[in-house]
């Protein structure tokens, strides 16, 4: 039996959100059946390949092990990009690439994706011609896919757009423009793209096992992690996009077949500080070229707070939820007070978050700097078939997934289905229009929720503000229409507190359990969450 699709819909919004009801869920990967391709991992990655696939009219099942967008694919410094900095550093092919990426994702996702103006304030007078010109490039890679003309800026110019940045001594600046995201609705929306496709999701679903025949890789086994109940899913092509965590399985893969693999992944962490607002009262970005450590430094106005980050550490190993080291945060707090008038202290810090990349490391190679491995994807495909995809940025997060169809066209997985199809494709929530009324960087509300806000503020609960922009009405909704199981999938990645002010997200725990436990009948682990809260707000000793 081959599994078939599920009901595809409208995706441009006219129809009502379609459930996602755990049960119905599980009774469908239950059917048995086989399945063209089972993607493994839900991030970017293996959020856009499903969802590629399943425009494509390929039957896809996605199996994530904790909640969509748990990993690294929550945690970016949230800008869609081409990459300054990757400018610098010659990789022109990339840059265009995410550039065009950029664009695309700005026009299906415009309540999630929106363009913003970045400013780097120059305090040596070579500083403007020479940023100024290289930005002037960044224009030209991207021609018609330019979001507006980098411009030089005065000093007054410069303050009038980044009015608490240090005036002594300023000459003026550059302003260029970008775009800034909601990563993990982002993630969501795909997901609900790819659902209403027909392919099948389920997070709280790790794969525990690969299934092979004769040396070939044939399906996977996963097992639902709130009854423990374990499911074979047969597919003709596995896609192993795990992240950060992408060696797990190849190691698996590799044991299963008698072969031995080289690790391909070496992470490293990026951590990001959250103050309030009035560290940097604007709507431009500010970007810092050159740190002392020769890196980017950002300060990004989102959901009503201000993001400063990142830092590239290697590490060896691949917790869950890691913490910083002290010399990061150390050294983001000491560069954002170089560039701002009220230098933030740690006692100013609203959430404290860290991210792994997945860095490619050519194989066989060891302990390199960071700073020199690719910040490319990587296709790989290994002698069993399993598919493994890793690295890139969230941008790119669609032409990684036609690359990877590609592979498995290549290699005889799949039969081959023409390309192209998620270009002009609009995520759940999309308007038809691109004129976006509230910005990303403004406080969270239903404005998030694109064509879908109508629904939302239908639901019961509509007018109960819970703190933070959140309604009871968007709890329910998170619950019946985006997969949400937990306290944290709600205060995390459905609206996303814990990112922006973790002691208000663990303040509204209990009452938004209350209502998930209403919703679904588990345990929504409210506990568990102000645990993972009040990490988010220890300071690294
Ligand atoms: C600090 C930082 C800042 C960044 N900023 C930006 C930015 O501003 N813009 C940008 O474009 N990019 C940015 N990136 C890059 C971007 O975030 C990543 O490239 C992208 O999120 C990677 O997505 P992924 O799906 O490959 O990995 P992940 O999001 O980690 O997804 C992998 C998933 O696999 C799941 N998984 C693991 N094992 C199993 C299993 N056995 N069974 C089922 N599921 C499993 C995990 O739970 C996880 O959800 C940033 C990255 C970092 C670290």
């Amino acid at each position: 039996m081959r599994q078939g699709l599920g009901p595809v819909l409208n995706v441009a919004g006219a129809h009502r959100a379609a459930a996602t009801r755990r049960e119905d869920l599980l009774a469908r990967l239950g059917q048995g059946g086989s399945w063209d391709l089972a993607v493994v991992g839900g991030g970017a990655t293996g959020l856009g390949v499903a969802l590629d696939a399943a425009a494509r009219g390929l039957s896809v099942v996605l199996l994530e092990s904790h909640d969509f967008a748990k990993g690294t694919s929550s945690r970016a410094t949230k800008l869609v990009h081409g990459g300054v900095r990757y400018l610098a550093q010659g990789n022109i092919a990339l840059v265009r690439e995410a550039l065009h990426e950029r664009t695309t994702l700005l026009k299906n996702a415009p309540h999630l994706a929106q363009p913003l103006p970045f400013v780097m304030p120059s305090y040596r007078l070579w500083e403007t011609p020479f940023y100024g010109l290289g930005l002037k490039m960044y224009d030209a890679l991207a021609g018609a896919a330019g979001l507006g003309d980098t411009e030089f800026l005065s000093r007054r110019e410069t303050l009038a757009c980044l009015p608490t940045v240090r005036p002594d001594g300023l000459k003026g600046g550059v302003k260029y423009w970008d775009g800034q995201f909601d990563d993990a609705r982002l993630a969501l929306a795909l997901a609900r793209t790819a659902a209403a496709h027909g392919a099948l999701l389920l997070n709280y679903c790790p794969v525990t096992r690969l299934l092979h025949s004769d040396g070939k890789l044939t399906g996977v086994v996963c097992q639902d992690a709130e009854t423990g109940r374990e499911y074979p899913v047969r597919a003709a092509c596995v896609v192993n996009a795990t992240g950060v965590w992408v060696d797990d399985l190849r190691r698996q893969d590799a044991e299963a077949t008698g072969r031995a693999v080289h690790p391909m992944v070496a992470p490293s962490q990026g951590v990001h500080a959250v103050v309030d607002r009035d560290f940097l009262p604007s709507d431009h970005a500010l970007m810092v070229p050159k740190t002392a450590d020769g890196r980017v430094l950002f300060g990004v106005p989102w959901m009503g707070k201000l993001i400063l980050g990142t830092t590239d550490t290697p590490r060896g190993d691949l917790p869950r939820e890691p913490r910083p080291f002290r010399e990061e945060l150390a050294f983001i707090l000491s560069e954002a007070g170089r560039y701002l008038v009220r230098a933030p202290r740690q006692e100013d810090i609203r959430s404290l978050w860290v991210g792994l990349r997945p860095l490619v490391k050519p194989v066989g190679d060891e302990g390199e700097s960071t700073k020199s491995l690719s910040r490319e994807h990587t296709v790989l495909v290994g002698r069993s078939g399993l598919v493994t995809v890793t690295g890139g940025k969230w941008t790119t997060y669609r032409a990684m997934a036609e690359d990877v169809l590609d592979k498995c066209f290549d290699k005889g997985l799949l039969a081959r289905r023409p390309a192209g199809v998620t270009a002009d494709l609009p995520l759940v929530g999309a308007p038809s229009q691109p004129t976006v009324a509230t910005s990303i960087s403004a406080a969270p509300g239903l404005h998030l929720y694109g064509t879908e806000a109508a629904e939302v503020a239908s639901l019961p609960g509509s007018d109960r503000q819970l703190g933070g922009g959140l309604t009871v009405a968007m709890v329910r909704f998170a619950a019946r229409h985006e997969y949400a199981r937990t306290v944290e999938d709600v205060l995390a990645r459905r609206i996303r507190l814990l990112f922006t002010d973790a002691a208000l997200a663990s303040s509204l725990a209990a009452e938004v359990g209350e209502l998930l436990r209403a919703e679904t009948g588990v345990d929504p682990q409210a506990a568990a969450f102000r645990d993972l809260a009040a990490s988010y707000l220890r300071m690294p000793v």
